[in-house]
């Protein structure tokens, strides 16, 4: 197992665009093996995006805890969105903040997996709404960009108010 640094709000790096993968090396594959240790190292991530970990390259895992399991994207290209639903979201990147983001309740996704075949999934509900956050990870958007009421909240904030 590989852990590797998380890159944190403030960081010009996560405001960057990521560039396409041209050949899936053993550089790559290593690449996903230790965002994966690293999303699963940290509690609740559900999702890490290759610029998270200094990397601009279009890359991102999710795992939602659903029947997919872990689910890796590289070169992803969202093809089709639809409906849309309003949400909660934080961010390994964005330790401690929270604010609800309107994100598409279905997209239609395709990409590259590890050995370089390509696949199409169609997601729903929290999957979708994670795989909008990952991509937009790779266009140098975060999630406080999108708040829906342009707040941005202490995750303690929110645990008190439900107290
Ligand atoms: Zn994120």
């Amino acid at each position: 197992m590989a852990l590797r640094n998380l890159v944190l709000e403030g960081d010009p790096l996560l405001r960057k665009k990521s560039r396409p993968v041209d050949e899936i090396s053993p550089r790559i594959i290593k690449l996903l093996d230790d965002m994966a240790d690293t999303m699963y190292y940290e509690n609740r991530g559900i999702g890490i995006a290759a610029p998270q970990v200094g990397v601009l390259r279009r890359v991102f895992i999710v795992d939602v805890g659903d029947d997919h399991g872990k689910i890796e994207f590289i070169n992803p290209e969202i093809l089709e969105t639809s409906g849309s639903q309003v949400g909660g979201e934080g961010c390994l990147s964005v330790p401690g903040k929270t604010c609800e983001v309107d994100r598409p309740s279905h997209v239609k996704v395709k990409a590259l997996d590890r050995e370089g075949n390509e696949f199409v999934l169609e997601a729903d509900d929290l999957l979708a709404r994670c795989i909008c956050h990952e991509y937009d990870h790779l266009e140098g958007i975060l999630f406080i960009d999108r708040s829906v009421d342009g707040k941005v909240y202490r995750v303690e904030d929110e645990e008190d108010e439900e107290e």
